[in-house]
């Protein structure tokens, strides 16, 4: 019997044991909170990321660990890795833990990125103000998710705005400034790399934020066919680089025909949860197999999804249980302002058929104005 240690107990923790489970895995997760949603069903060490004795106790009862939450120090990942195999190994997840080093690795590999200049001091950040000019946004390095940690400069008097905001993270996390991308379109590359090297990825997936939080996906991405091959190179490459195993997700801008990358997040993703019901094997599934040295499975996709993010609270759930095309996800998490509590998957045989699904459920929901964006991809697809 394999046991699988999830360092993190959120929703991506919970999806993965619900996705092991036919795999005959069992599981535990760490998490530095009791009420973590992972541990409603499996079973956990409650503890602080540098506590060694609890560290300990976690390694002594598992045969790999993996992480549902990047942020772990990378010191923690280290001191543990050196007891068990972890996977992705603690170097891959120390430079995706720093925007400013992926940024860099991106471009050492020739993949495009917006102009961008770390930020030490407040006369480094009027330098690279006038770098790369306006508007731009100022990001912690490390510790950010979910667009916090950022501030959005559109005129030179928010420089002091800004250092107010986030200078005191300076010398702590570090800042990066990054120039303003006016994309046409997000899309994300959500790939898996295997012990033995086999790549695989799953469609392109397009992508809309709403306050820098995941509001909804769309795969297959429609009409991308002539980035795809270069979006899929440069997720190959990068996992290569890093000698990655597992899966992670590339976030890129399109804007005029280019691909700038944005990040990459070393752990299964929010905008791969459509593969639970959209394609032959989750996101989940792969991860798990991937850590465990077991041969990937299928990332084609089954008929066409759209994913819908819940944050800050549940909707009703009956008009996506009503839906033919529905999936219900609750995170059994309890509500609170910009977090993620649970997503639906619609997913039908075709664009047009989605996109009435998605209008029937989007109107029950009075969520007409969220998703119509998504709603018109899939009537410009149909
Ligand atoms: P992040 O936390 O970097 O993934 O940012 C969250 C979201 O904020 C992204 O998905 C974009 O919608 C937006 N965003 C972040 N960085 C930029 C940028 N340099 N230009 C334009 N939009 C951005």
């Amino acid at each position: 019997m394999t046991t699988v240690g999830i360092l993190g107990g959120g929703q991506l923790a919970r999806m993965m044991a619900l996705a092991g489970a036919p795999l005959g895995l069992r599981f535990l997760v760490m998490d530095t909170s009791d009420e973590a949603c992972a541990g409603q069903f499996v079973p956990m060490v409650v503890g602080d990321w540098r506590d060694e004795q609890a560290l300990a106790e976690f390694a002594s009862r598992v045969d790999v660990a993996t992480f549902d939450f990047e942020n772990v120090p990378a010191e923690s990942a280290e001191w543990l890795a050196a007891r068990i195999p972890v996977f992705p190994a603690p170097r891959a997840l120390r430079i995706a833990q720093d925007r400013l080093a992926e940024k860099t690795l991106f471009n050492e590999l020739g993949i495009g990125t917006p102009a961008f200049a770390a930020v030490e001091t407040r006369a480094d950040l009027e330098a690279a103000v006038a770098r790369i000019g306006l508007p731009c946004i100022l990001k912690t390095r490390r510790l950010g998710y979910d667009g916090k940690g950022q501030f959005r400069l559109k005129t030179p008097a928010d420089l002091d705005a800004a250092w107010a905001a986030l200078g005191a993270q300076a010398g702590k996390v570090g800042l990066i400034l990054e120039a303003f991308v006016a994309f046409e379109r997000e899309l994300s590359v959500v790939a898996v790399r295997g012990r033995d090297g086999a790549f695989r990825a799953w469609p392109l997936t397009e992508n809309w934020h709403r306050d820098g939080i995941l509001s909804a996906s769309m795969a297959p991405a429609a009409g991308v066919a002539a980035l795809m091959a270069r979006a899929l190179d440069h997720a190959r490459e990068l996992a290569e680089a890093l000698d990655y195993v597992g899966v992670f997700a590339l976030e890129l801008f399109v804007r005029d025909g280019q691909l700038l990358a944005n990040e990459m997040a070393p752990r299964v993703h929010n905008s791969g949860h459509w593969t639970l019901e959209g394609a032959e094997t989750s996101q989940f599934e792969n991860h798990l197999r991937a850590v465990l040295g077991l041969p990937l499975g299928s990332t084609d996709a089954v008929g066409a999804s759209v994913m819908l993010n819940w944050v800050g609270a549940m909707p009703a759930a009956t008009p996506v249980l009503a839906s033919p095309a529905g999936h219900w996800h609750d995170y059994g998490k309890s509500p609170r302002p910009g977090r993620k509590v649970g997503h639906a998957t619609l997913r039908a045989e075709g664009c047009s058929a989605l996109a009435d699904a998605l209008q029937e459920v989007a109107v029950a929901l009075q969520r007409q104005d969220e998703f119509a964006p998504v709603l018109a991809r899939l009537r410009d697809s149909g």
